[in-house]
C-alpha cells in the first residue's frame, strides 16, 4: 500500500474513533478496513442485534485531501449515531431523509470542528 494511502486509512480510523467519543456511541463496535469497492466512498453495514458495524473506505477513491477523507470518517460514524431509527422493513425514501439529516449534521458540527481544528 502507498504510503499517502497508508496515511489516510490512519486519519479515517482515528476521526472514526473521535466521532464515536464524541457522540458517546461506545456501544456500538466498530469494525474498519480498507479495499476497493464501487461507485462509494464508503459502504457501512450493520449486525443490528450485536451492534456491530463494519465500514469500508473505498481504497480507489481515497483522496489527497485530508478534509475529504475526515468527512467520510464523520459521515460514517453519522450511519451509525441514527442508525436506531433504521427498522426491518428499510425503504429508499428512509435513506434519503437520513442522508439530509446527515448534511445537516456536516455543515454544522462537522464545519465548526474543523475551524476549532484549524485553529490549534
Ligand atoms: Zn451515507
Amino acid at each position: 500500500m502507498g504510503k499517502m494511502k497508508k496515511a489516510m486509512f490512519k486519519i479515517f480510523q482515528e476521526e472514526i474513533l473521535f466521532w464515536q467519543k464524541k457522540f458517546q456511541i461506545s456501544e456500538w463496535e466498530i469494525y474498519l478496513s480498507y479495499k476497493n469497492l464501487n461507485n462509494c466512498r464508503a459502504e457501512i453495514l450493520f449486525n443490528w442485534e450485536g451492534m456491530i458495524a463494519h465500514i469500508t473506505l473505498n481504497k480507489a477513491w481515497t483522496k489527497k485531501e485530508k478534509i475529504e477523507v475526515q468527512k467520510t470518517a464523520f459521515h460514517e460514524v453519522c450511519h451509525i449515531l441514527l442508525a436506531p431509527l433504521r427498522s426491518y422493513n428499510y425503504h429508499k425514501d428512509q435513506e434519503e431523509l437520513e442522508h439530509a439529516i446527515i448534511r445537516r449534521l456536516e455543515n454544522t458540527i462537522f464545519v465548526d470542528y474543523l475551524k476549532d481544528e484549524k485553529l490549534k
